[in-house]
């Protein structure tokens, strides 16, 4: 059996960033599967279609193959053939993303794209639903959250340093809508699963985030 470590949390948390450094010091891969949302958001974007549009989006669905692929140990996405990774990261594409992700036929396809990488790697796992809906089974299960404004804020810092000055009272606003939107639809909404442990980061800088998983992960799969 593969290594699975998932971990769920809303919108600002630090998952990708943080998993990434933790995949690295356990030497397994980081699937990021918002990069697969954001990139089905971007199909949408593209054709024109309302993410909210479920008629639209599901009969486009099956026109659009979200993949990834590893480069050096790093994940790229792919849409088609193209590696959309540099493009991904716009607040269009995130509001796009969390849109579209609430329709059932995106989470099938996403969602089984994933438990087949999962299966065939040691793999940490980032997302909304990983614990209890894609691998309700994964030996380690964390539920990783700070509260908003801490969130808003670190996400405020992180747009600023990459040149993009939305104002905080904005940033907080769109975080909300989005974390509103993916802890209300219906289909595999963010929750904290059962058996999540829960790291809460408020309080936290990033190297005692990592080593609080990391000590969570040794738990069960030891040094
Ligand atoms: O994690 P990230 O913010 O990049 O995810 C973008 C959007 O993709 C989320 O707001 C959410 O709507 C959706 N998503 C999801 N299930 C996942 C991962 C992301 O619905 N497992």
């Amino acid at each position: 059996m593969p290594v699975n470590i998932a971990i769920d949390g809303p919108v600002g948390a630090g998952k990708s960033s943080i998993s990434d450094v933790v995949a690295q010091r356990l030497h397994i891969l980081h699937l990021d599967t918002g990069a697969m949302y954001r990139a089905f958001g971007l199909a949408m974007l593209r054709q024109g279609i309302d993410p909210l549009n479920e008629a639209e989006v599901s009969a486009y669905a099956g026109n659009v193959t979200v993949s990834v692929r590893y480069e050096n140990g790093e994940q790229h996405t792919y849409l088609g053939g193209e590696d959309v990774t540099g493009q991904i990261r716009t607040g269009e594409v995130s509001a796009a993303a969390s849109g579209a992700s609430k329709w059932p036929a995106v989470r099938r396809a996403m969602v089984d794209a994933q438990r087949r990488l999962a299966a065939t790697a040691d793999m940490l796992i980032d997302g909304r639903d990983i614990g209890t809906n894609v691998l309700p089974d994964a030996p380690v299960k964390i539920y990783l959250t700070a509260s908003p404004e801490v969130r808003a804020k670190r996400r405020y810092d992180q747009n600023l340093a990459a040149g993009d000055t939305t104002p905080y009272e904005q940033v907080l606003e769109a975080l909300n809508l989005r974390d509103q939107q993916d802890m209300n639809r219906a289909t595999d909404p963010l929750k904290q699963a059962e058996d999540a442990v829960l790291v809460d980061t408020s309080d936290l800088n990033f190297e005692e985030s990592v080593e609080e998983i990391l000590r969570i992960v040794e738990r069960v799969y030891g040094k």
